[in-house]
């Protein structure tokens, strides 16, 4: 494999989980040459140059932008178009502008016009993410095996859409291109609406009387706190994510509320057959997930469980040469 850095100066607009990922692993794969980063707010562009994970931190995006080779926008989707507005005459010749937002057709919307014709527009997702966010919450390896979905425009320069692939292929993910319509469909049923879910069945929970809501706390282990990793994910991040890919997530939430609904009827009506395959089938489908190694066959994620309490076996268990 090319050992050379493929990009010489990434700017990285926004520092939280993808961003800061991606500055770790670009410097640890030597992906580029330099990387000059910029926030928002001051207290995170103060982090970013304590975190020492970045060779230049700068007050604003059109400082970020001057130079750059390189440009993602790694902020939450419905400021993107903003921000490629700020950048847009800050931009050389040549540039490849790319962002990591959740939803694609919204973000090409808002930024695309903002953008000069002398640079390659190539939006991604990155499809990896924790529910942490902020400029300590980044890590070098998030990308690893993860599935990074590209959705260049129809005109879209093939030399700088397969540049950008190789700067992800890099930073170990797979890469994927695919039309940003499908895309918001396809993240519709695998992300977006999971993520409802969780915010609705956590949120309903909370609703509970107090009694009740402590116990929901106490024997989460039942199920429900596997929804709550979901629902602790950044507000402001899904806010923006639902309002930009509405369309395609109301559309999975009809099909949803359909099955919903047949799966009440069963159980209403004591169809046990109708409930037992349906379960098989989703039981079929988590196994499918973890054989294209998309997640770890160790039983419940991989939790480290406690061990045993120090105690010595009762007879006749334990070993009689003792
Ligand atoms: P994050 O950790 O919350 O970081 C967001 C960054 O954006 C911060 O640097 C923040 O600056 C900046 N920012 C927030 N609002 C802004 C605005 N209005 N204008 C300019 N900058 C703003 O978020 P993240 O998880 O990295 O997510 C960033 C993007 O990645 C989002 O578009 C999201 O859809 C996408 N994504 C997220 C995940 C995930 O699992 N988290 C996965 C794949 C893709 P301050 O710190 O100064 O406020």
């Amino acid at each position: 494999m090319n050992d050379q850095p493929i990009f010489n100066r990434l700017a990285l607009i926004g520092f939280g989980l993808i961003g800061g990922s991606i500055a770790r692993a670009a410097r640890a794969q030597g992906a580029v040459r330099s990387i000059v980063a910029t926030a928002r707010s001051a207290a995170t562009r103060k982090r970013v140059a304590e975190l020492g994970v970045v060779d230049q931190v700068v007050e604003s995006n059109a400082a970020a932008a001057e130079g750059a080779d390189l440009v993602i926008v790694c902020i939450p989707v419905g400021a993107c178009g903003p921000v490629a507005q700020e950048i847009g005459p800050h931009l050389i010749k040549g540039a490849t502008v790319s962002d990591v937002g959740s939803v694609k057709g919204s973000v090409m919307r808002d930024m695309a016009p903002h953008l000069p014709s002398h640079v390659h527009f190539v939006p991604a997702h990155p499809v990896a993410g924790t529910e942490y966010s902020g400029p300590d919450s980044g890590f070098a390896e998030l990308f690893v095996n993860r599935w990074c979905i590209l959705t260049p425009p129809p005109d879209a320069d093939k030399e700088a859409v397969e540049r950008l692939a190789t700067f992800w292929r890099k930073l170990g993910a797979n890469v994927e291109s695919m039309p940003a319509d499908h895309h918001d469909l396809v993240l519709g049923i695998t992300s977006h609406l999971p993520h409802l879910i969780a915010y609705t069945i956590v949120g309903t929970a909370d609703e509970l009387s107090e009694v009740t809501r402590s116990e929901v706390l106490k024997f989460s282990a039942g199920g429900f706190r596997d929804f709550t990793r979901i629902a602790a994910s950044d507000p402001t991040m899904w806010r923006d994510v639902f309002l930009a890919n509405k369309d395609a997530v109301l559309e999975m939430l009809g099909r949803f509320n359909e099955d919903l609904s047949a799966l009440t009827r069963a159980m209403r009506s004591g169809d046990g057959q109708t409930l037992f395959d349906h379960f098989a089938r989703t039981r079929a489908i988590r196994r499918g997930i973890v054989e294209i190694g998309q997640d770890s066959p160790a039983p419940d994620f991989g939790r480290a469980h406690p061990t045993l309490p120090a105690k010595p076996l009762p007879r006749p268990y334990a070993a009689d040469n003792e």
